[in-house]
């Protein structure tokens, strides 16, 4: 895969970038390490500093920002400014509270035969971050911003599709002050990964990306006993009872599976209906989904605009015809755009049956499957029936109901009368073949320290 920012729009390469060299990728490792060694030792208040003058940045440069994700990887305009803004938050969330949730934790003394005991919580070192280009900037704020705070260095090998967005992300914390070295893009390709994961100098990686890169890297790195963090794949259940509010559910659940083009981990992907609302929420969501404005990204007009890769659509075009082929019901598109660029239809799908592709596997485009259940029951054993566990959804307003959905759905969040979505208040990952780990909150950034026993006698 070329290391290039190819238009979605129009399939035409825009620019290319040269991938760096052994010696070069060498260097940068080299840095990463040598300036963990005194970033290190940086206050809290220095930290917070920096990140928070980069956090000025971002917002300062919204439009720009917002026009290179765009043109990159194909997401809606207003989308694109507003994970920009999402990441301004998140750097000064961690800017804000990176020090108290890192501070030590003290534990009962007397009770370990100690006069003091307590946690520390130290970085790791240099850690690797292998990034998609779904959430281009937010996927490496939501990494970066709590390593950095922790005092990690990052080294950051983004999607090859994504190089403008990966060099802007160095520049700016550059800009914002962290000192040089700190966090630096590497234009690699995948297969250039391995090397930089089994370097000594290389202490950690975290991967979001897809379930075969997160096998590859965490099998690597569990060969180097270095710790990972793996962000992967979803295929998230969409939940709707009698009791839910259908207008709601209908329009929340339109966004949640069209968002970034059809394109989120998080995406609500499979679409579980009670029987007696399973017509009434087809017949609303289909409609809605039919009407929904495909076209250039950069229209504000658009709702969905092209898939990021050629690759990417024809994957969404064969499952859909996988689907078809095998007796599924095409509710409305179902058809790539003839046009120039990755456009595909927004699509809903009906009649799945547990032969088809789309079933177990994750389709990364605006394509939604429906399903009929009887009862709660069949709607939580159809929810779980598959590998992913990232998020989940279920509109209900019976407590019990909601309590049960809690309990048993198998992933990582469960968000009632709303779409799963991130904030960095909140812990974010999955459990099953959608990784290990979490993100976000303190737990994400405890994930790249060693927490360290202090007894004192
Ligand atoms: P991908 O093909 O796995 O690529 C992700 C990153 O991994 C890219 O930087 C890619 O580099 C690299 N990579 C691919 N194969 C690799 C390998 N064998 N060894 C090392 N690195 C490798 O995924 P994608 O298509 O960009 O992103 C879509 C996937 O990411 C979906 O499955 C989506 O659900 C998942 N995702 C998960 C989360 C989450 O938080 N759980 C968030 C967003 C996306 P190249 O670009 O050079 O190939």
């Amino acid at each position: 895969m070329p290391i290039a920012t190819i238009s979605p729009v129009t399939g035409e390469t825009l620019q290319e970038f040269k991938e760096l060299d052994q010696a070069e990728i060498g260097a940068r490792i080299g840095a990463a390490r040598e300036t963990f060694l005194s970033y290190r030792l940086t206050s809290f208040a220095d930290r917070g500093r920096w990140l928070r003058a980069a956090a000025d940045l971002l917002d300062a440069e919204l439009d720009d920002v917002g026009q290179m994700m765009t043109t990159e990887m194909g997401k809606p305009l207003a989308q694109a400014k507003a994970e920009a803004a999402k990441c301004a938050k998140a750097m000064r969330f961690y800017a804000d509270h990176a020090e108290q949730f890192l501070a030590d934790e003290p534990a009962d003394a007397p009770e370990v035969g100690a006069s003091l005991a307590y946690t520390r919580y130290q970085p790791l070192g240099v850690v690797l971050a292998v990034m998609p280009w779904n959430f281009p900037l937010w996927q490496v704020v939501r990494f970066a911003a709590p390593a950095l705070m922790a005092g990690n260095t990052g080294l950051l090998k983004h999607a090859s599709n994504v190089p403008q967005t990966a060099l802007y992300l160095e520049d700016v914390l550059r800009r914002a002050g962290f000192p040089e070295g700190c966090f630096q893009a590497l234009l690699i390709g995948s297969g250039a990964v391995e090397a930089v994961l089994r370097d000594s100098r290389v202490a950690a990686a975290t991967l979001t990306g897809s379930e075969p890169a997160g096998r590859s890297v965490g099998k690597i790195a569990g060969s180097e006993i270095k710790k990972t963090v793996l962000e992967l794949g979803g295929s998230d259940p969409f939940i709707v009872m009698p009791s839910a509010d259908l207008d709601r559910a209908t329009e929340v659940g339109v966004f949640a599976r069209v968002q970034n083009n059809g394109q989120s981990c998080i995406a609500a992907k499979r679409f579980i209906a009670h029987t007696d609302v399973y017509d009434a929420f087809a017949e609303r969501f289909t409609e809605r989904m039919r009407r929904l404005v495909v076209g250039d990204p950069m229209d504000p007009a658009t709702e969905v605009g092209p898939l990021a890769t050629r690759q990417g659509r024809d994957d969404v075009a064969d499952l859909v015809g996988d689907a078809v082929g095998k007796g599924a019901e095409i509710l409305c598109g179902g058809n790539t755009l003839d046009q120039p660029g990755w456009f595909y239809a927004p699509t809903v799908v009906a009649g799945v049956t547990p032969q088809m592709r789309v079933h177990g596997e994750e389709v990364f485009g605006p394509v939604a499957s429906l399903y009929r259940v009887a009862d709660i029951d069949e709607a939580i054993e159809l929810a779980n029936a598959t590998t992913f566990g990232l998020g989940s959804n279920a509109w209900t307003t019976a407590d019990g109901e909601r309590e049960r959905f809690i309990r048993d759905l198998d992933a990582g969040a469960v968000f009632i009368n709303g779409m799963t979505t991130s904030y960095p208040q909140l812990p974010f990952g999955g459990v099953k073949n959608s990784g290990y780990g979490r993100e976000l909150s303190a737990q994400g950034i405890r994930e790249f320290c060693n927490a360290k026993t202090v007894w004192i006698g």
